[in-house]
């Protein structure tokens, strides 16, 4: 297969470009580097049937591909609200250029949606009939309704164009190569508590997330491009959760470190509580994570650790 992977540079992408390698795919790599880096797809360069792309998909591009995987966007909270009109730009725009390469190639297209559609979710776990509680004009909007508006437009194509689509909705996940700057709640953690530096838990500790290893998570989006009949949307996370502070302390343990747990003030529209319902996705995909989060964030701490210069323990 010739692959194609927006954001391929990114922290997701990155992993995907080197799984699809791995399976024998010739992969094209687009990024724009506003929130991936060279740096994580370097490794890769000696594949032969690796290329890597400096694009912005604002702009359309015309390439033979037969398997679009369509990652491109900022995901962390701190990048998609630095510049929220590019951010939405991305989501409409890039997910129209996407589109209409994939119709004009007759590629297979697939979308790294987000639990985001879900909001600040009224129905726990939250399930894909559910379809949301978002605040349409607060500061998570440019990235939610952006998110939002590309999977109406994979379901038009598809209805209207015959496009062959594919939407994942993704949880947050974590792990090795998440930007030590990237400012979700993983790697703001880990980097403070092997700073020693406080860990910051922005408002009273008590919302929930569902944290899923990015292996588990890139073992879902190739099985869900790779199978026949199925749109999505498909949620795809890890169920266990866990209050922000759980995670907090969690973090401290692992690492061993004296550092502090601190308040700040809590972030706008912040969702309370965010759970998958899997059923889905075990059922369509036969799939379920396997990496348990104590377990994967022991691996990520050894990532930061590197990341930071600190020697091993
Ligand atoms: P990331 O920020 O590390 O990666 C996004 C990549 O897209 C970066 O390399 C960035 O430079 C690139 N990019 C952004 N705008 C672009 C543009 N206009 N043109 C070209 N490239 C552009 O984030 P991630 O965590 O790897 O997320 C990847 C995808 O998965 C995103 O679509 C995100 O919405 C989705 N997702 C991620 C999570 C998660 O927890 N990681 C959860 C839900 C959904
Ligand atoms: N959070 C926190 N401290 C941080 C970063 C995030 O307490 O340093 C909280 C944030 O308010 C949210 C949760 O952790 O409740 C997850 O935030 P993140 O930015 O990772 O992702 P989100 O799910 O909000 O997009």
């Amino acid at each position: 297969m010739r692959a194609l992977v927006t954001g391929g540079a990114g922290f997701l992408g990155s992993h995907l470009c080197e799984r699809l390698l791995k399976d024998g795919d010739e992969v094209i790599c687009l990024d724009n580097y506003f929130s991936g880096r060279r740096a994580n797809v370097l490794h890769l360069r000696d594949y032969d049937n690796f290329e890597l792309m400096r694009h912005d998909i604002v702009e359309p591009i015309l390439l033979e591909v037969d398997r679009i995987y369509h990652l491109a966007c900022p995901a962390s909270p701190v990048h998609y609200q630095y510049n929220p009109v590019k951010t939405i730009k991305t989501s409409v725009m890039g997910t129209i250029n996407m589109l209409g390469l994939a119709k004009r190639v007759r590629a297979r297209i697939l979308l790294t949606s987000t639990s985001e559609v879900y909001g600040d979710p009224e129905v726990h776990p939250q399930t894909e009939d559910y379809w949301g509680h978002v605040n349409p004009i607060g500061e998570r909007s440019c990235y939610d309704e952006g998110k939002r508006v590309a999977e109406c437009l994979m379901m038009n194509y598809h209805r209207q164009n015959k496009v062959d689509v594919r939407i994942v909705r993704i949880f947050n996940t974590y792990g090795p190569r998440m930007a030590i700057n990237d400012g979700r709640v993983v790697s703001n953690f880990c980097v403070a508590a092997l700073k020693g530096e406080p860990l910051e838990i922005y408002g009273d500790g008590q919302q929930t997330r569902s944290f899923a290893y990015v292996d588990d998570i890139i073992d879902a989006i190739v099985r869900m491009m790779r199978v026949e009949g199925l749109t999505g949307p498909v949620n795809i996370g890890n169920p266990d959760e866990f209050t922000v502070e759980e995670l907090a302390r969690l973090t401290v343990e692992i690492t061993g470190s004296s550092s502090q747990i601190v308040r700040r003030p809590a972030r706008a529209d912040d969702p309370v509580r965010r759970k998958p319902d899997i059923t889905l996705a075990r059922k369509h995909l036969g799939w379920e994570p396997k990496v348990a989060l104590r377990d994967g964030l022991g691996r990520s701490v050894g990532y930061f650790r590197k990341e930071l210069g600190l020697t091993p323990v």
